[in-house]
């Protein structure tokens, strides 16, 4: 079927506008179609992690990135009780704190300017299939009229975030919810530490926060469990495991936000990315691959997935050779699990830590020794350490640290030490297992 687009991409949100942003100004014909292309306001995607921010300046859109109040983060600070430490990024390198709302507007506008991009108002309903069962477009309604149309394109991109209608095609993925994010925002805010990422590890669940402008600061408090919870349940969480251990800084934004603009609640998944190959399409963003939040690794997988594509697709002369863009879509998939191990084994290993409390504490007594650990540790967190082994290494080393530091308290405590190694390895064990093989 000849086409006039060289990429159909379904859902113009962080993965699909940004990739759309990227490959439009080098001459590659775009149709970028969404449902709703308006701004919102989600508790999702406000912190870039260094490495997030270091893909997006070296596909050259760094300066979507200013003019719009986000805030630079140098480091995190993880807060127990009266015990605070502070762990800055390596060197030369910043995160962001903004809206996302505002910056997926000014990435999607960055793409809409160019025209190679076609704009389509419409929900995609359906992947269409020739007779050798490639895919060859999409169908959808368009937003305007209701009328069911098509678009062709040598390769489909599914960007079309959590809920994706088109996995079942495209992956064998099993998307489990691990936990509720409440989120808040928190006017006029001091912070323990300005410009930094804050981890609150006092109460059973972990609540972390950062800027997101000048005056604001987004609150993400953990909902443990796979079940959405009903109001009065999250109310009895802020009341029983948060409200006490916010600190006095933050209490009055805190209650401020409670009182008048309430919270809004996100499920946190994870999911393996667990592709099916198949000609004349790929998947891209949470649509393929999710991991708790805890770590704000997300948009860091999701750049550094695109960039990885892009490369691989800018190095064919043009899209009329199936056999090379599926070639192109099998090299994508074999190479961005090496890249986005880490960030996925990190952001649910340590949601799995922050919910043990023999290892939450052998971590932040970890991290609070500083230096190299600290430094390796961080680098991970990151996106900027990619390496396998040194998360294998530093996770283990956490493991090992609270089990001597809780022998070396009383001989008697033997038995915990092996429940902190114990857990350590049932928490990893999936994980390396899922996103290492
Ligand atoms: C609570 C929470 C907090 C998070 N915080 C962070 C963070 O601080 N830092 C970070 O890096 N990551 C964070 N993440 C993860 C990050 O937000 C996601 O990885 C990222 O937004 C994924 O982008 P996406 O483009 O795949 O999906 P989305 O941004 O959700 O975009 C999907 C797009 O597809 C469109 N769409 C859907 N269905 C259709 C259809 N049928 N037809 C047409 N269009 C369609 C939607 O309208 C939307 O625009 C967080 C996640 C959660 C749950």
């Amino acid at each position: 079927m000849k086409s006039e687009f060289d990429i159909c991409i379904i859902g113009a949100g962080m993965a699909g506008a940004t990739i759309a942003a990227y490959l439009a100004p080098k001459g590659i014909k775009i149709a970028l179609i969404d449902q709703c292309f308006k701004e919102k306001m989600r508790i999702v995607g406000e912190l870039l992690q260094p490495g997030a921010v270091q893909s997006f300046e070296q596909m050259g859109l760094g300066s979507l990135l200013d003019d719009f109040d986000a805030q630079p983060v140098e480091g995190y600070s993880l807060l127990q009780g009266e015990e605070k430490i502070t762990i800055p990024y390596p060197e030369n390198f910043k995160g962001m704190g903004l809206h996302n709302g505002r910056f997926l507007q000014r990435i999607r506008a960055s793409a809409l300017q160019n025209e190679s991009v076609t704009q389509i108002h419409g929900k995609a309903l359906q992947l269409l299939e020739n007779e050798q069962d490639e895919i060859i477009g999409v169908s959808y309604r368009e937003s305007l009229s209701s009328e069911i149309k098509a678009i062709y394109a040598p390769l489909t991109i599914t960007s079309d975030g959590f809920f994706s209608n088109f996995r079942e095609h495209l992956s064998n993925n099993e998307k489990t919810v691990t936990s509720y994010f409440i989120g808040l925002i928190l006017k006029n805010c001091e912070m323990p530490f300005p410009k930094h990422g804050h981890v609150f590890l006092s109460g059973p669940t972990p609540f972390i926060c950062y800027p997101i402008s000048s005056f604001e600061v987004r609150l993400l408090i953990d909902f443990p469990g796979g079940q959405l919870p009903r109001k009065v349940a999250l109310q009895a969480h802020l009341d029983a495991n948060v409200t006490p251990y916010i600190p006095e800084c933050m209490r009055s934004s805190y209650e401020q936000a409670l009182r008048e603009d309430g919270f809004k609640v996100m499920p946190n998944h994870y999911m393996a990315a667990k592709p099916i190959i198949r000609k004349g399409a790929v998947m891209l963003g949470d649509a393929l691959n999710m991991r708790h939040p805890l770590t704000g690794g997300g948009l860091t997988a999701v750049f550094s997935d695109i960039q990885i594509l892009s490369t691989h697709l800018l190095a064919m002369p043009n899209f009329n050779n199936a056999d090379l863009i599926h070639e192109k879509i099998e090299a994508y998939y074999r190479d961005r699990q090496y890249a986005n191990a880490n960030l996925n084994i990190l952001a649910n290993a340590l949601y799995g830590v922050m919910s043990n409390d023999l290892l939450k504490t052998a971590v932040f007594k970890y991290l609070k020794c500083g230096g190299a650990n600290a430094q390796e540790s961080i680098a991970i967190l990151a996106g900027l350490n990619k390496n396998h082994y040194s998360l294998i290494k530093q996770f283990f080393s956490v493991a090992l640290f609270g089990a001597y530091d809780t022998v070396r308290e009383s001989i008697m405590n033997i038995p915990k030490a092996i429940k902190i190694l114990s857990d350590a390895f049932t928490i990893i064990k999936p994980l390396a297992k899922n996103e290492l093989w």
